[in-house]
């Protein structure tokens, strides 16, 4: 889906890892968005982490 770039608002796709036209990161994802995947990502690291603690404690332990 095209979107604009959140800094030069040339159109890109949202998927798009870099803006074509001024080279900037995830040019589809606002500030919100990105900041909410972030906050998404930290939360779900260590829940994922202990996930795997605890499931290494069952088999091994
Ligand atoms: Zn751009």
């Amino acid at each position: 889906m095209l979107t604009e770039c959140r800094e030069c608002h040339h159109l890109v796709s949202n998927q798009a890892p870099a803006c074509p036209q001024c080279g900037i990161k995830a040019p589809g994802l606002s500030r919100r968005q990105r900041i909410i995947s972030w906050v998404v990502f930290l939360t779900l690291l260590p829940i994922g982490l202990i996930g795997m603690f605890v499931l290494f404690l069952l088999f091994v332990g």
